[in-house]
């Protein structure tokens, strides 16, 4: 069996298309108006792409699209996954599928699971299906950490997830499902990637559903501590939001002896919710330490990613570290602190530059 730990010596057979060259290629980006789609979105265009978005606008924003909207090859398109005929009508004349549009959170599967299953698991088999139909070249879409669920081992390397511990885990270990079951039966190219905590501009502090990061730096910027949930001595790996959006550009280029599984998506370093909390504080400048409330059901203790194989067989290398990326996206959360003193909300695609 091969060694797994090493990526010393690449196994990459010669890509169809660079990473950095779209040029003309039709694309469609679901989840486009959200976080990491958006990102992606301006990535493509900046490539050269024929890019269309389909979102339902239901976590997304229009305004993460400002300078996409501007592009002559932009299109989108106001709907919902659970539609078939409208991701049909999404996946029309399109080669290249990212499939970024879910309902994120583990906290809210808890609260109405039956509305994530079928918007993450039904949508998902509506995109593959409409994309197996259109005869899309390949498929990329969202996995998440989530899918080691209960395993402790560290790090996690794909092959060895545990039992899933949330209604969303479980969503999107059965998306991976799916994703083989195209592969196989429709001869499909799919890729899933398992991003770990991503973060960067545009990642919304708003909403009960709210990652960590951003709440911080509000918290910060407001001068108020921030909530940890537990004793802040569990830790992630957390992605800076050009790393997965670099993972999204290899995983379409990659060879097809690529396709067919899921990979790691990380920075590939564990950092505590106690440090977080800090680095943000410094970075920010004064600000009170945290307060603790209970532990929230279905998270998991510890997260740290294993990225040898999205190295070896995608060729992704994280470039942005931790504090980097905080000092990348601390603008951001000052722009919106700033309309929430009353001033207009900033376009965020001012950030852009940010995520290189
Ligand atoms: P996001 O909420 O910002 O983006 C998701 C987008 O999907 C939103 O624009 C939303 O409006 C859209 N959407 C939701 N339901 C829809 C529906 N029924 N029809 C059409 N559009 C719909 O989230 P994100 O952080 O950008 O996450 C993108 C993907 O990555 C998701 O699949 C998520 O599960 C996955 N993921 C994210 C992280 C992370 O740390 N951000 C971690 C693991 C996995």
């Amino acid at each position: 069996m091969a060694d797994r730990t090493s990526d010393s010596q690449p196994a990459l057979a010669p890509r169809a298309l660079r990473p950095e060259d779209f040029r003309g290629r039709a694309v469609l980006v679901t989840g486009g108006a959200g976080f990491i789609g958006s990102h992606l979105v301006d990535a493509l265009i900046e490539r050269g792409a024929r890019v269309r978005v389909l979102d339902n606008l239901s976590n997304g924003r229009r305004e993460n699209l400002s300078d996409a909207a501007r592009a002559v090859d932009f299109d989108f398109l106001e709907g919902d996954l659970r539609d078939a005929e409208t991701c049909r009508r999404a996946c029309a004349g399109v080669s290249w599928v990212f499939h970024q549009a879910a309902l994120g959170s583990v906290p809210r599967s808890m609260k109405d699971p039956a509305t994530s299953f079928a918007v993450n698991v039904s949508g998902t088999a509506n995109v593959f299906a409409a994309a197996r139909d259109a005869g899309a070249t390949r498929v990329v879409y969202a996995s998440s950490s989530s899918v080691y669920g209960d395993s402790t081992r560290l790090p996690k390397r794909e092959g060895e997830e545990g039992r899933p511990v949330s209604p969303y885990a479980l969503s999107k270990k059965m998306d991976e499902q799916l994703a083989e079951i195209f592969g196989s039966c429709f001869g499909m190219e799919l890729i899933g990637l398992r991003y770990f905590n991503v973060y960067g501009p545009r990642q919304d502090p708003d909403g009960p559903y709210a990652a960590v990061i951003p709440l911080f730096f509000r918290a910060a910027l407001r001068d108020e501590p921030a909530l940890i949930h537990g004793d802040g001595t569990q830790t992630r790996d957390f992605t800076f939001v050009g790393d997965a959006v670099a993972a999204n550009l290899l995983a379409a280029t990659a060879p097809a002896e690529s396709c067919g599984r899921a990979y790691n998506v990380a920075a590939g370093r564990r950092t505590s919710l106690l440090e977080l909390s800090r680095a943000i504080r410094e970075i920010v400048g004064e600000a009170p330490p945290p307060r603790h409330g209970p532990p929230r059901p279905g998270d998991v203790p510890h997260s740290l990613a294993d990225l040898s194989d999205a190295g070896r067989l995608l060729g992704y290398r994280p470039s942005v570290v931790l504090e980097e990326g905080l000092r990348r996206s601390v603008s951001h959360y000052r722009g919106l602190a700033t309309t929430e003193a009353g001033a207009e909300r900033p376009v965020s695609a001012a950030s852009r530059k940010d995520i290189r």
